[in-house]
């Protein structure tokens, strides 16, 4: 019949690009990664609009010669494998000689190139997967490829692209990875005629530090072990400056960034007791080993890697973590008889080497404990609940409901308080510091303490910044927390935004200051909100600005809510299940987790 046929060439070659090509970060990996093959010393990446309408690599690499040139775009074409033997020893880079050819299928591409032993240089336009233009130029010894207009040819990828600032956020998050791999290597980044990093080839604590400021340096103690298996080497960084952010872990292997859960939990497992809740400690951590003991996932894009013995690498990663903390003495009430593979025959360096600041971690430390916050706001945790809010919470109860409970087929119909119970106190207890349990004639609630409270904060910051924005609290001395440059570069780009949540402050040369703060919020939440707002402006926020309102909200009650762990007194106990069913939608919060549940009497009995 004949219905079978082949794809045209230039459609083959668009969907192979979709898996190479996914954003203009993912062009940006690319190029680095090929002019770093090149050889290249200096490198420099210029991008226009977060990479929609330009992402330029110039390197000083070998260049290639007219032939090569025009090679380099085929698919499968690549000057890094020869015999199945090389495939075997360098699959620790992925070389599929795909790149320029997915590229050059899904945007308009202009290379300069040109060997070092050579006059001339070649300069090949290429659109859409189609040869434009070849000719001999006059250009510099290396290479420059030009990216223009990203999925000009697949509109639905072009829409589907975010806004230049998230795009550049992806962008230079993998030019970072490819700087810290390599910090002999000078690379320039300029992002719409603004040099945004200009680091010098250097050791790799400098770099480091000139990728993520100078603060970084005291923040890091240096991490190094070697077996016949594998080497590993890196900072990492001191609980205390450990984050609720992610974005300052990295893994390299033999050179090449990859992510890890895995390892992340030996690293994570090294710091347990250290930590404060959800906080994770920056690292920079390198490992080399024979490639025959890995196995890199050939996909283009995947960042991910097996290695043979997994479990060893698990175990050699956190003891050297551990020890790189130990010997520093930041783990004073560390039992070492406890970790029975660490091997401690290894000399202790004294720690007279760096600076060393005091540390004290205190083992009894409690981040839920309260009493240590100066009270710069003197609003309550709860407010009085009205009669209305307790009536409400027996109509609620009253109310048939069935979605949100695990008693789904029994609809709760039964009088729940009589009024007699509602005039006086509703009956609770809190169990594990954690919840609020009460009861009625149909069965025993239990309330999420955390979440309930998140409920009823969301819905009053939400009123506030819907009618304009939150009310601020003036500090008399500021508030200084500790940031990175480029936090503080998040924070006066987003001025308006921390604005509207009654937060206002200052840089004074490298140093925020807070001057007024959200009121509600103790200076201990305030840094807890703070940072987990410069966590996400990284990410794709809100446009709308209902939505960014939501938003917002959310993150200030979170900040603000009691926490698991926090006693309440019968008191408060009582305000917040009232406050609770006065809430529009007491079930859920503000992100759909359920606030509490019932047990039936039916269910009740149903376990004896
Ligand atoms: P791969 O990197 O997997 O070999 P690419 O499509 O990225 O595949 O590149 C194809 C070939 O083009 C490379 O193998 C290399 O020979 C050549 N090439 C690409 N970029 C450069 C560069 N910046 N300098 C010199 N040669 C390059
Ligand atoms: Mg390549």
């Amino acid at each position: 019949m004949g219905i079978i046929r082949l794809l045209p060439e230039h459609i083959a070659n668009q969907i192979a690009a979709g898996e190479v090509v996914q954003r203009p970060a993912s062009v940006v990996k690319e190029l680095l990664e090929n002019a770093v093959d090149a050889g290249a010393k200096h490198i420099k990446l210029i991008v226009k609009d977060g990479g929609k309408s330009l992402i330029q690599v110039i390197d000083d690499g070998i260049g290639m010669d007219e032939t090569d040139a025009r090679m380099s775009f085929e698919r499968h074409a690549t000057s890094k494998i020869k015999s199945s033997e090389d495939l075997f020893r360098i699959k620790t880079k992925g070389f599929r000689g795909e790149a320029l050819a997915s590229i050059a299928a899904v945007a308009h591409v202009e290379m300069k190139t040109r060997p070092h032993d050579r006059e001339l240089g070649t300069l090949i336009k290429i659109e859409g997967g189609e040869f434009k233009l070849q000719e001999a130029i006059q250009t510099a010894p290396g290479t420059s490829v030009a990216v223009k207009n990203l999925f000009f040819n697949v509109p639905a990828r072009r829409k589907f692209l975010k806004s230049p600032q998230v795009e550049m956020r992806h962008i230079i998050d993998e030019f970072q990875r490819v700087a810290l791999a390599y910090p002999e290597l000078e690379f320039t980044l300029i992002h719409n005629g603004n040099e945004l990093y200009r680091l010098f080839p250097s050791n790799l604590l400098r770099r480091i530090t000139s990728v993520f400021g100078n603060k970084m340096e005291e923040r890091l103690l240096p991490l190094n072990e070697e077996t016949e298996y594998i080497k590993i080497y890196g900072y990492t960084g001191k609980p205390e400056f450990a984050k609720l952010k992610r974005g300052e872990q990295f893994f390299f292997v033999n050179k090449r960034f990859i992510k890890s859960p895995y390892l992340h939990s030996a690293v994570m497992k090294a710091y347990e007791g250290l930590l404060r809740e959800k906080r994770i400690p920056p690292y920079f951590i390198y490992f080399e080993i024979e490639p025959e003991h890995i196995d890199i996932n050939i996909h283009p894009t995947k960042t991910e890697i097996k290695f043979d013995d997994e479990y060893t690498v698990y175990n050699i990663l956190r003891a050297s973590t551990r020890r790189a903390l130990g010997q520093f003495n930041q783990m004073p009430s560390l039992d070492f008889d406890t970790m029975p593979e660490l091997n401690f025959d290894k000399p202790v360096k004294s720690s007279g080497i760096r600076r060393e600041p005091k540390i004290n971690v205190d083992p009894a430390f409690n981040p839920f404990k309260t009493g240590t916050d100066k009270p710069f706001v003197s609003k309550p945790a709860f407010e009085k609940p009205s009669r209305k809010a307790i009536e409400n919470f027996s109509e609620f109860m009253q109310a048939p409901k069935n979605d949100f409970f695990p008693a789904k087929e029994e609809k709760i119909s039964a009088e729940i308080f009589s009024k007699e119970e509602i005039k006086g106190d509703i009956e609770s207890m809190q169990w594990l510091d954690k919840y609020i349990l009460t009861h009625t004639r149909t069965g025993i609630i239990m309330i999420n303490q955390h979440r309930a409270h998140v409920s009823i904060l969301f819905e009053e910051y939400y009123k506030n910044l819907s009618a304009g924005k939150i009310p601020s609290q003036q500090l008399m001395f500021p508030l200084i927390p500790d940031l990175l440059d480029s936090e503080i570069e998040l924070i006066e780009k987003n001025k308006t935004l921390f604005e509207r949540t009654g937060l206002s402050g200052e840089n004074e040369g490298g140093t925020f200051r807070f001057t007024a703060i959200p009121a509600g919020l103790k200076e201990s939440q305030v840094l807890d909100f703070v940072e987990n707002l410069i966590a996400s402006l990284s990410e794709d926020l809100p446009i709308d600005r209902d939505d960014m309102n939501r938003f917002l909200a959310l993150k200030l009650a979170m900040a603000s809510a009691v926490r698991n762990g926090q006693k309440l007194n019968s008191d408060e106990r009582q305000n917040l299940i009232a406050q609770l069913f006065s809430l529009p939608e007491p079930e859920l919060t503000p992100s759909g987790k359920r606030n509490f549940i019932i047990l039936s009497e039916n269910q009740i009995e149903k376990l004896f």
